[in-house]
């Protein structure tokens, strides 16, 4: 079984757009590509696990989605970086659009994506970490047994100074090339 690094997407591998819906509107942080590159050769796999309210809110459209992660991949490739899998939730409880208006077991912190990813790439969740700037995607990781790493970039110094209660990051670090040269150093 194989080690995985769980990347959250918005404020994590890319900034925060609130509901990314252009490419325009995409922006890489300096060290992303970097970051994914260092922790593809330390010989985890790297997936990305994504909240995609927007799609049930009517915001953003499926095929953007994938149209993004797409341009991710590329991005990342000419850099010589890969992203193994990408996952996303495009579910909310309160969505307008019917087809995906339901509480689901996807949506962080619920931890339905990294099970789904486990069991398709033969990933050991015990072994594996995961990298967010929110409180849900940490608790998603810890709900699976994976060590989770806070990162300042996106909204994580608002969360970082808005402790919350059950969920006690294993470290939190500025960015996530800080993040994923702590998880080398981890037994
Ligand atoms: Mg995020
Ligand atoms: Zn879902």
């Amino acid at each position: 079984m194989t080690r995985a690094v769980f990347l959250d997407r918005d404020g994590t591998l890319i900034e925060e757009a609130g509901y990314l819906d252009r490419l325009e509107r995409m922006a890489f942080f300096p060290f992303s590509v970097d970051a994914v590159r260092v922790l593809n050769r330390a010989g985890f796999k790297v997936v990305v696990i994504t909240n995609q309210a927007g799609i049930a809110r009517g915001i953003v459209r499926e095929s953007f989605v994938a149209e993004a992660h797409r341009h991710i991949s590329q991005r990342l490739e000419a850099g010589g970086a890969k992203i193994d899998a990408f996952y996303y939730c495009p579910h909310y409880p309160d969505g307008v659009l019917e087809q995906y208006r339901r509480e689901c077991d996807c949506r962080k912190p619920r931890p339905g994506l990294l099970r789904r990813a486990a069991e398709e790439m033969n990933l050991d969740l015990a072994r594996s970490f995961v990298v967010g700037d929110r409180w849900h995607d940490l608790a998603a990781g810890h709900a699976v047994g994976a060590r989770a790493v806070l990162v300042r970039t996106g909204l994580g110094r608002k969360d970082e100074i808005d402790p919350h209660p059950g969920t006690v990051p294993d470290t939190i670090v500025d960015n996530l090339m800080d993040a994923a040269a702590w998880i080398l150093q981890q037994p």
